[in-house]
């Protein structure tokens, strides 16, 4: 395969890799683009069906607290801030703007004009992308199934960004596991991060209520509290506050078999303020009326309060006043990878030297979700991915100067 042999290799065409190529083909070099899908960046297009939240406007120190483990992209987002984000997205023709949450959204609110855009910068630079290609083995050089058969190509240096295990429909499907772990290198296990969890529901609760958000409450464990937006599905709870406690659910299902999500109804209430509320009630009222009137709580969030109290519901406004604001749920599991969000694990970060290159491996990096650090939404995932390719090519430009390639 003339003149796919020489120079880089991008295994991974969705916005970590993508990312990569763009730098590297900028400062000259000729990058071929290898992805096992028909198509790119299938990942970033399902995104901007949600809006593609790209980043997010809050000040840095409280953007960088937001990935775990703490640190690890501070220079990569440091290289390439939010800012920069939105600044390349309206170089490319789609210009971004800050919602009220703080997120930051295409003015579009779509994926596609800006991967358009994207892969038309691309192309120019004379990046030249081979989809269809996935890669199957790691010797000597790189191996791939093509639709032509089995090919091998040996690039001066090559970066893999194959995504995480999520949405494995979309193209990184975590495969590529065990050909890491043939290197030597340590793969940390790859789980659901952003995503819902089971909960045992009654069969009313759950017939009448999945599907209905439950708005503006505060969700804790083990000592973390979020506050947001939860939605009650069949089979348990998932939404935007549950998801940036996943990875401290996920963690006390793992050490003690489930995780005891305490919800506060009404956050915006003091426990003694509610009670007082809920003694003034007329002393006729049912408890529904009670918990609807006097606690301002919604059909869900007074159906909740029984499904947690598993019993009849206190009489006493002290007590009713401390189950509306500390009611316990128990989950037992997380939902399955091919529903989450993104993925927690991948390839431990200390295989990595400070060029996101692998230590077992010179001349190969690494960047994007397949590594060991997780964020939750909110723009977080697609900045940390974006930022982290740029960084491992700049990496990748590093070394190749110092070893003259
Ligand atoms: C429904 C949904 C909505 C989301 N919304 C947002 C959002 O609004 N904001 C946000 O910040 N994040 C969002 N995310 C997360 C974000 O899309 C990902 O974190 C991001 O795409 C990760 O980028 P990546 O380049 O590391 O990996 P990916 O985008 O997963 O790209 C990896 C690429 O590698 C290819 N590949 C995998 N294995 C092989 C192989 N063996 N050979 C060749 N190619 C291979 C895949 O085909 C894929 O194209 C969302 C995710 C989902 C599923």
């Amino acid at each position: 395969m003339p003149g796919d042999t020489n120079d880089i290799a991008i295994v991974g065409g969705g916005p970590a890799g993508l990312a990569a190529a763009e730098v590297l083909a900028q400062a000259g070099r000729a990058v071929t683009v290898y992805d096992r899908m028909p198509s790119v960046a299938r990942k970033l297009l399902i995104a901007g069906r949600g809006g593609l939240n790209l980043t997010h406007s809050e000040p840095r120190a409280a953007f960088l607290a937001r990935y775990h483990p703490a640190g690890h992209l501070d220079a990569a987002i440091a290289a390439f801030p939010p800012e920069a984000l939105r600044d390349w997205c309206a170089d490319l023709g789609e210009p971004t703007f800050v919602g009220s949450s703080g997120r930051v959204f295409p003015e579009s609110f779509k994926a596609s004009p800006l991967l358009r855009a994207w892969l038309a910068r691309l192309d120019r630079l004379g990046v030249r992308i081979r989809t269809r290609y996935r890669l199957t083995a790691i010797a000597e050089g790189l191996h791939f199934e093509t639709p032509d058969g089995p090919a091998e190509i040996r690039p001066r240096a090559a970066l893999l960004a194959l995504g995480g295990a999520s949405w494995p429909r979309l193209g990184s499907d975590g495969r590529w596991v065990p050909l890491l772990e043939g290197l030597g290198v340590e793969v940390a296990p790859l789980e659901p991060a952003n995503a819902g969890f089971a909960v045992a529901w009654s069969t009313l609760f759950r017939e009448r209520f999945a599907g209905v958000p439950l708005k503006r409450v505060a969700l804790a464990c083990d000592g973390t509290t979020v506050r947001g937006e939860a939605v009650i599905t069949a089979s348990g709870i998932e939404g935007g506050a549950v998801y940036a406690l996943s990875r401290v659910l996920r963690e006390a299902i793992a050490a003690r078999g489930r995780a005891r999500l305490v919800v506060d109804l009404r956050p915006d209430l003091a426990r003694e303020a509610l009670a007082r509320r809920l003694s003034g009630a007329r002393p006729g009222d049912s408890a529904a009326t009670r918990l609807r009137k006097a606690a301002g709580l919604s059909p869900v969030a007074a159906s909740l309060l029984r499904e947690a109290a598993g019993a009849a519901l206190p009489a006493e406004p002290e007590a009713l006043a401390g189950l509306i604001k500390a009611a316990p749920l128990d989950l037992t599991a997380s939902a399955p990878i091919e529903r989450a969000i993104s993925t927690a694990g991948g390839v431990r970060l200390d295989a990595l030297d400070g060029r996101a290159m692998l230590r077992a491996r010179p001349g190969l990096f690494l960047a994007g979700e397949m590594l060991d650090w997780e964020a939750p939404t909110g723009g977080y995932l697609l900045q940390g991915a974006f930022a982290g390719g740029r960084a491992a090519a700049a990496g990748m430009l590093d070394w190749l100067r110092e070893t003259a390639g």
